[in-house]
């Protein structure tokens, strides 16, 4: 995901393939004229370019009838059949693993529950839920390009090691990647589950017309995938949106991270079920249990209850000063929300707003759009195949022709 530096033919070449594929993904299909049109790229250019992707076997060649002139016109889309990628979102609780087409389709997926914080179970469960979608690739025939792994930060995704996952210290330092090469023999990514996320809302998602997104997972843990002109802003060692472990409250509780008053300290789901803990303990608040959970709080919180509303107020409103230190940093066009604090509904998710209002710059705030992600599929899963493909797509020059099942 790093900018190249400099820009000679071949890269230049390469920057204009990426192009076309990206828009092939935002449009389904589009004639060259279109493409020619979306991009100000010449005729020539355009049919060069679409011949090389032809002869790689990564787009397929469609007739129909143009509405426009009334006359058959050729049009192009993604061939899906060309390259597969195996996706795999490593969250706290559970794996999801799944087999992508090169359209970004999940053929397969197969989902496990992770009973406890141990290591051994994670590698376990990694082996069996790859193992059996390699294996369904197999029955189908599909080349398999690579894996592509999302997993709370931070981690780096140099060597794929993850760093530190909050209340999982087996975990600190477990390199998913050279797990996963070892073990399966294809190239794999390991990349921040909101960086995977801000791609999948980019490509398939409420972010298909920006060029300036951030998403926010707002989880177990809280970050931020923050996507500008093409690129997701990493910083120089992937750490670049870790908002989660920014301070809103300088002189708050101590962190594992080393820092105190950390927001994901007061606006994770860790944190509201935590203290929705301590209030069962101390109230025994009516409608109430031990084992209480996000949608509960919001299924109570909407019935009247008080405690369940301020719970989900205050959480909101600490996400919503970290949103809006985020307007400041970055300045997008939008911010998605997503994950299970999304499940704590209306109640919260004004109070996030309302706290960003406050805070922003009012002529920033009314420009900023803030949705809560719209997305069917976790983009956290939906993403993990992106970033196998991307890297396709990033070094297609350099690929041999891939598995031409078009005719
Ligand atoms: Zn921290």
């Amino acid at each position: 995901m790093r900018r190249k530096k400099g820009n000679n033919v071949i890269n230049l070449q390469d920057s204009n393939l990426r192009l076309l594929l990206e828009l092939l993904y935002a449009k389904s299909c589009m004639t060259r004229q279109d493409m020619a049109e979306a991009t100000g790229l010449s005729a020539s250019g355009i049919s060069k370019l679409v011949g090389f992707l032809l002869d790689k076997g990564l787009v397929v060649e469609e007739a129909f009838i143009s509405r426009r002139k009334g006359r058959r016109a050729i049009s192009l889309r993604l061939n899906g059949d060309s390259v597969y990628a195996v996706g795999v979102r490593l969250a706290r609780n559970y794996l999801t693993c799944g087999l992508f087409n090169f359209s970004g389709e999940i053929l397969y997926s197969i989902h496990r529950e992770i009973e406890t914080k141990q290591l051994t179970e994670t590698t376990q469960l990694l082996s069996e839920l790859i193992g059996a979608t390699l294996k369904e690739a197999e029955r189908i025939n599909a080349p398999v390009y690579g894996i592509g792994v999302s997993a709370p930060g931070p981690l780096f995704p140099y060597d794929g090691r993850l760093v530190l996952i909050t209340d999982y210290p087996e975990w600190q330092g477990f390199s998913v990647k050279k797990f996963c090469e070892e073990n399966f023999g294809l190239r794999t990514i390991l990349e921040h589950d909101a960086n995977v996320s801000v791609l999948a809302e980019k490509w398939f998602g409420g972010g298909k017309d920006c060029d300036q997104l951030i998403y926010v997972v707002a989880d177990r843990g809280v970050g931020a995938g923050v996507y500008t002109n093409g690129y997701v802003h990493t910083g120089s060692q992937n750490i670049a949106g870790e908002i989660g472990h920014t301070t809103i409250k300088y002189d708050g509780e101590k962190c594992e991270c080393g820092n105190r008053g950390c927001l994901e300290l007061y606006s994770s789901s860790t944190a509201v079920l935590k203290e929705a803990r301590q209030i069962w303990e101390a109230e025994r608040p009516s409608g109430w249990s031990e084992q209480m959970t996000i949608d509960k709080l919001a299924q109570l919180a909407q019935a009247g209850c008080e405690h369940a509303r301020q719970l989900l107020t205050k959480a909101g409103n600490f996400l919503g000063i970290g949103l809006a230190n985020l307007l400041t940093t970055y300045n997008p066009e939008k911010i998605i929300v997503g994950d299970e604090m999304t499940r704590a509904g209306d109640i919260w998710f004004s109070a996030v707003k309302n706290a960003v209002k406050e805070r922003a710059l009012p002529e920033v705030y009314a420009n900023t759009k803030i949705e809560v992600s719209q997305l069917e599929i976790e983009p956290a899963f939906l993403g993990t195949g992106l970033l196998v493909l991307r890297l396709v797509v990033e070094n297609v020059s350099s690929i041999s022709t891939f598995n031409n099942v078009s005719s």
